[in-house]
């Protein structure tokens, strides 16, 4: 039997702060930073995205390697797109969720299986590190990724503010990804609201049971307690003595990463404090607050962003 990877799997709705989470957990020793994976086969390999280093992902020193060792070529990389884009990442969700269809949807997908362990493998030997993190989000992709014979998923469940993400999805943001005027997705509050919806509500469904591979963080508790937050994690994977990249307080010092597909934030290097974003409270139109609430309702309540403010 082949040994198994660790994969620290970032779930959740997009726009909830994966990408610096992802960039944080790739500074610890032993840890490779991978960003969205999920998109390695539609956008990146095939529109000459970039790495987080800045280099087209072909040339990059570490993606160069890993495309060229698991022999991308010969893996039908449009078929791989195709599942990912028609299915993984939301149309698949109910199937996964009737208990013991792992086996069914294993078996549709085992050349896709086979592919992503290869992915997974190649990574873990290139780079030498013991953990694999993956910010991909999906919770649908995660399923699966779970599947692969190779990989000993872990999850990281990030939830942030509903509202905070609704009004971060509206923005108009760069992508440097698509070109010198190319611009991020952008989602309507209600799409945004039904999402969040979905892929938090898919992503306790499938592996808050399990709390020996499961830890839920909020964005909100990452960025007042990032020390606190990071040791929790890194105790989900077996690793709660390693050192973390803090220079003080909420400061970090970030290297470059080799990172693909997710926010621009990637390609930020050096110090960088981590703090509040609360832009939302007062840049969210009333009507879209009012909205985001009514559709994400009972999540603001589990989740505790509705809750009275406890005293420090
Ligand atoms: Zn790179």
């Amino acid at each position: 039997m082949r040994d198994k990877i660790k994969v620290l799997y970032i779930a959740g709705w997009g726009r909830s702060g994966s990408t610096i989470l992802d960039n944080l957990l790739g500074q610890v020793d032993g840890f490779f930073s991978a960003g969205e994976l999920c998109y390695l086969w539609e956008h990146d390999l095939f529109e000459g995205g970039l790495c987080g280093c800045g280099a087209p992902l072909g040339s990059c020193e570490v993606w160069g390697r890993v495309l060229a060792d698991a022999d991308v070529g010969r893996i039908d990389a449009r078929e791989m797109a195709r599942l990912e884009d028609k299915g993984l990442r939301t149309r698949h969700l109910p199937l996964m969720l009737i208990p013991h269809a792992g086996k069914l949807l294993a078996s549709r997908l085992e050349g896709y299986l086979e592919n992503l362990a290869r992915l997974y493998s190649t990574i873990a030997r290139v780079t030498g590190a013991r953990v694999i993190v993956d910010s991909s989000k999906s919770p649908a992709y995660g399923r699966v990724l779970g599947m692969a014979p190779t990989v000993d998923l872990y999850v990281v469940h990030l939830v942030r503010d509903p509202r905070a993400s609704a009004y971060s999805w509206l923005k108009k943001k760069r992508q440097p990804d698509r070109g010198e005027f190319g611009l991020m997705d952008r989602h309507a509050p209600a799409k945004s609201s039904l999402m969040w919806d979905a892929w938090n509500g898919a992503a306790e469904a499938f592996w808050r049971r399990y709390p020996k591979r499961y830890v839920k963080l909020r964005y909100e508790d990452l960025v007042a307690d990032p020390r606190g937050s990071l040791t929790r994690v890194l105790g989900l994977v077996g690793e709660a003595d390693a050192r973390l990249p803090f220079v003080n307080g909420r400061e970090v010092e970030l290297r470059v990463s080799h990172t693909v597909a997710g926010n621009p934030n990637r390609f930020q290097a050096g110090t960088v404090k981590l703090r509040p974003d609360d832009e939302w409270k007062s840049g969210l139109r009333l009507r879209d607050r009012a909205l985001v609430t009514a559709l994400t309702l009972p999540g603001l309540i589990h989740h505790g962003y509705l809750a009275p403010r406890r005293r420090p």
